[in-house]
């Protein structure tokens, strides 16, 4: 029935928009159209009561009842009784006793049929207002039966008519006026509105079309602002937003992805290197036996960086086994396995205040985190020298720290040595077996815990590496 095209018409959110003011406007239109012609039915009604009860007491006010005279009434009758030229009031007097009618002015070309029943009102002394068609008219008339009273007994029938053709024809007219302008409505109503949901909704089919035409090649396109303060201004800054930090992500990764391919390359084109130069020439197995050992050592320093780059993946993408740990029991266990190495590089090492101190994290994240902090105070940290270990209750946190009295980092190089593959010395790095993602590791091991890492350090006279872990982090 309906195209393709057409049916995503009806789909679009100006179109509902459109259908859904038209809707609401159709039913007010009707709701307060009837509601009027109601109201003005009423109002016309009670004025017309109102007139007729006006009429008729004008003229019984001048008969007490003691002493009615009926030819002073039937002239008050005929003086009192109107004819204007779109309201006509029929007024006759009807003796009770004898059923008939004694005068009429404006009398009807068919006699007024009342009913039994305003007749027995009117003997029980109820005035009585009826609604009665005459055989020869088309319309209703409105008819108030009032007694007239002589000696205490109602004795005469004022009976004033008027024909309710206004009130049908005014009430007709208003019908016609509101059936009138009510499609004029309605279809502006249309027209209004899918203009201005057009109008309004414009923005959205530019954000679709620029946000489909950006791609990993042209992250740095920005959708343009719509200066119209409202939710469609909002969403083009969330989306610039949302690109924002996508370039950054993306700068991010291929920074990483050169950072990792130039860091494997060096030890790679060394083992490549030695093989070519032992190559050249039959060799004695001692040349190949150094050659294989040689190759070793850079495979360690291969294999060492892998890890790290899992341990660093694992840090920035996989879920935490998160749960109570002992941070004291970590450091413990931390300072025995390490003794040996520092005892060879003839290096004091102490652990002061170091209490059992409880909080939430992952275990083998935090024995990484501490041993990666130790391996460097001991790499950087001369024969003679001392490394301090302490850990200190601060309430709702503990504080770990690893003071050394090594080569120190310049202030420099302090803001420096947690991003990734950051070595202050890259030669001497090296010969030390790091490649700058310890410290990297640290941070995004510290990141998750939602705690703080610090470096405070002087030149040549020694660095304090300080972390701050929260208690009870169970959110992560
Ligand atoms: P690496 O694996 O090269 O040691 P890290 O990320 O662990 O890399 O450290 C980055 C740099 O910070 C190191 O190259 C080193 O120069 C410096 N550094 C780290 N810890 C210390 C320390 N305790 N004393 C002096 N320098 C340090």
């Amino acid at each position: 029935m309906f195209s393709k095209k057409e049916i995503k018409v009806f789909k679009t959110v100006g179109f509902k928009i459109t259908l859904w003011y038209s809707f609401s406007v159709l039913v007010i239109l009707i709701v307060s159209g009837l509601y009027f012609y109601y109201r003005l039915q009423h109002v016309l009604n009670k004025e017309i009561r109102d007139i007729l009860l006006d009429e008729s007491e004008d003229i019984l006010q001048h008969f007490p009842e003691i002493n009615l005279n009926l030819d002073s009434l039937k002239t008050e009758i005929e003086k009192e009784t109107f004819s204007g030229k779109f309201f006509k009031i029929t007024a006759l007097l009807y003796d009770i006793e004898k059923k008939s009618i004694i005068t009429s002015v404006n009398s009807l070309h068919s006699p007024l049929k009342i009913s039994e029943k305003t007749i027995n009102n009117a003997i029980n002394g109820i005035e009585t207002f009826e609604t009665v068609k005459p055989k020869d008219s088309e319309y209703n008339y409105l008819l108030l039966a009032r007694p007239v009273f002589q000696n205490n007994a109602p004795k005469y029938l004022l009976l004033m008519a008027t024909s309710l053709k206004p009130i049908y024809k005014t009430l007709e007219n208003f019908g016609d006026n509101i059936l009138l302008i009510m499609p004029g409505i309605v279809i502006f109503t249309i027209i209004g509105g899918w203009f201005i949901a057009k109008k309004s909704l414009a923005p959205v089919g530019y954000i679709t079309n620029a946000t489909k035409t950006i791609t990993a090649l042209n992250l740095h396109t920005r959708l343009k602002p719509t200066y119209t303060e409202d939710e469609l201004e909002e969403l083009t800054n969330t989306i610039n937003l949302m690109l924002d930090r996508l370039e950054d992500s993306f700068k991010k990764i291929i920074q990483f992805t050169s950072d990792v391919s130039h860091e494997l390359r060096t030890p790679l084109a060394s083992l490549k290197a030695g093989a070519e130069v032992i190559l050249t020439k039959p060799r004695t197995a001692e040349e190949y036996r150094e050659l294989l050992e040689n190759n070793l050592l850079e495979y360690e320093k291969v294999i060492n960086m892998v890890n790290d780059l899992l341990v660093l993946l694992k840090t920035d993408a996989t879920k935490q086994d998160f749960k109570i740990v002992n941070l004291g029991k970590i450091l413990h266990e931390l300072y025995n396995s390490f003794k040996l190495l520092t005892e060879t590089k003839k290096i004091g090492c102490s652990v002061d205040k170091i209490e059992d101190i409880a909080i939430y994290g992952d275990q083998k994240l935090l024995y990484r985190l501490f041993s990666n902090l130790l391996d460097n105070a001991i790499k950087y940290t001369p024969p003679d020298g001392n490394i301090c270990i302490s850990l200190k209750d601060l309430g709702n946190e503990a504080l770990v720290s690893i003071k050394d009295t090594g080569i120190g980092i310049s202030e420099n190089d302090q803001d420096k040595i947690f991003d990734r593959f950051f070595r202050v010395d890259a030669s001497r790095s090296r010969d030390t077996g790091g490649v700058g993602l310890g410290l990297s590791i640290c941070k995004n091991i510290v990141d998750l815990h939602k705690g703080k890492i610090e470096v405070t350090s002087i030149l040549g006279k020694g660095s304090i590496f300080s972390v701050t872990l929260p208690k009870n982090h169970h959110n992560c």
